[in-house]
């Protein structure tokens, strides 16, 4: 099992009633991430990757600490996408050899920690490239270096992209030839590419032409590698599933490609690295989101639930994080998920503006002050991922159970 069991008269969080869960946080609203899911989707994922593929955890997707230090052990190396998240990863205890820092803008600040911590650079660009020569030069410290790539094609079907066409991320492929010529001429440490596509894709057959048209333009470009490629980040950008009647992402199609890719790849560039990176897919159905109903109001024939908490703390479930349509999270009343008396309510937060909406119009258990209203599937991009000082409400706590 490795999502939320929705069967029986309490959602359960680690083991608890959530009614019980919100005594114990002492308040709502909270966020609550539960480890035992997340450990059986870590390894559902590794039934399906080849031996040897790296699994990475994408810091950005959840970077509370607790659950980082939670999946340090679990996973082969951590990706961080700023001089905060790299304090997390080796405030966890990653392995430098085994973090990846991307981004694009890097700060020489930023570029110096990393040099001077050991982790893996994914350069994004030609200035950032000498900035970073310069950072190691001037500290007496290699370099590692990967070369993010900007593909020279684009997929249909990511729920957002973030490679093909023009991009601010990476460097586009027909620019490489000449970045690995100055990665030479820098004296940096070349280790070898990382090219990341999208986010939120739920079908395995695009992530699996992804695969194998990455591990295509890898090898092209390793030829003007100045040294043996030695690692290779494919990416991921697995999705998970938000609203009713989205098929969950199917892996076999994926595992078959990443098998393929690996013995490409091993054969091609002997002794290299591959590994993925995934951020959502790992955490984003183990968490959900807690607040209470507060006031209970019929406006013209239409019922609205006002709770504590609300897109402040939780903007995707608003609608508002990249969404082209606004679509309902998943949400039920916690406490009460077996009731046969149902109809159909809006819930909202506390803050005065139309955007502060957690569910338009859905059906739901009847609920009353005090019911706890739970938002599914939030476990990832929720509380670091919302504008928590908007409107001045307090920030909002987050448990691992
Ligand atoms: C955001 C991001 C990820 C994580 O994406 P998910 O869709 O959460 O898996 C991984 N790699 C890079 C480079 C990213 O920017």
């Amino acid at each position: 099992m490795d999502c939320f069991d929705t069967s029986g008269p309490e959602l359960q969080l680690g083991g608890l009633p959530l009614s019980r869960l919100a005594e114990r946080v002492g308040q709502t609203p909270f966020y609550a991430y539960d480890r035992a899911l997340i450990a059986a989707r870590i390894a559902a994922v590794r039934q399906v990757l080849p031996p040897g593929v790296q699994l990475h955890y994408a810091i950005k997707a959840n970077p509370m600490p607790a659950l980082v230090g939670f999946m340090r052990p679990l996973v082969d190396g951590m990706d961080v996408a700023s001089s905060g998240e790299l304090k997390l990863a080796l405030d966890a205890g990653a392995d430098p050899k085994h973090i990846g820092f991307a981004g694009p803008g890097k700060r020489v600040a930023e570029l110096r920690q990393a040099v001077a911590a050991g982790v893996l650079l994914h350069v994004e660009s030609a200035r950032e490239l000498q900035l970073l020569a310069d950072a190691a030069q001037a500290l007496g410290q290699p370099a590692r270096v990967a070369l993010r790539i900007n593909p020279d094609f684009e997929l249909r079907g990511a729920g957002m992209h973030m490679g093909g066409g023009a991009k601010p991320f990476g460097i586009d492929a027909e620019q490489l030839p000449e970045l690995l010529q100055a990665v030479q001429q820098n004296g940096l440490a070349f280790e070898g590419f990382h090219i990341y596509t999208g986010s939120q894709n739920l079908r395995g057959e695009v992530i699996s032409e992804s695969l194998r048209r990455s591990a295509e333009l890898v090898l092209r470009l390793a030829q003007h590698a100045p040294a043996p490629v030695r690692y290779v980040n494919l990416g991921g950008g697995w999705g998970i599933p938000y609203v009713p009647g989205e098929r969950r992402l199917d892996l076999a199609p994926v595992a078959e490609a990443l098998a393929q890719v690996q013995g490409q790849l091993a054969q091609a560039l002997p002794g290299v690295q591959l590994a993925l990176e995934l951020g959502r897919y790992l955490v984003g159905e183990a968490g959900v989101y807690v607040a209470r109903v507060l006031d209970r109001k019929l406006s013209r024939g239409q019922v609205f639930l006002v709770t504590d908490g609300g897109m402040h703390h939780h903007l995707a479930a608003s609608g508002n994080f990249g969404q082209v349509i606004r679509r309902n999270y998943p949400v039920v009343i916690g406490n009460k998920l077996q009731s046969a008396q149902r109809e159909t309510a809006s819930v909202v937060g506390p803050l005065c503006t139309p955007l502060d909406l957690l569910a338009d119009r859905m059906e739901l258990a009847v609920a009353q002050p005090g019911d706890l209203v739970a938002v599914l599937q939030s476990g990832a991009y929720g509380a670091s991922a919302s504008p928590q000082a908007f409107l001045g409400h307090p920030a909002c706590p987050e448990v691992l159970v």
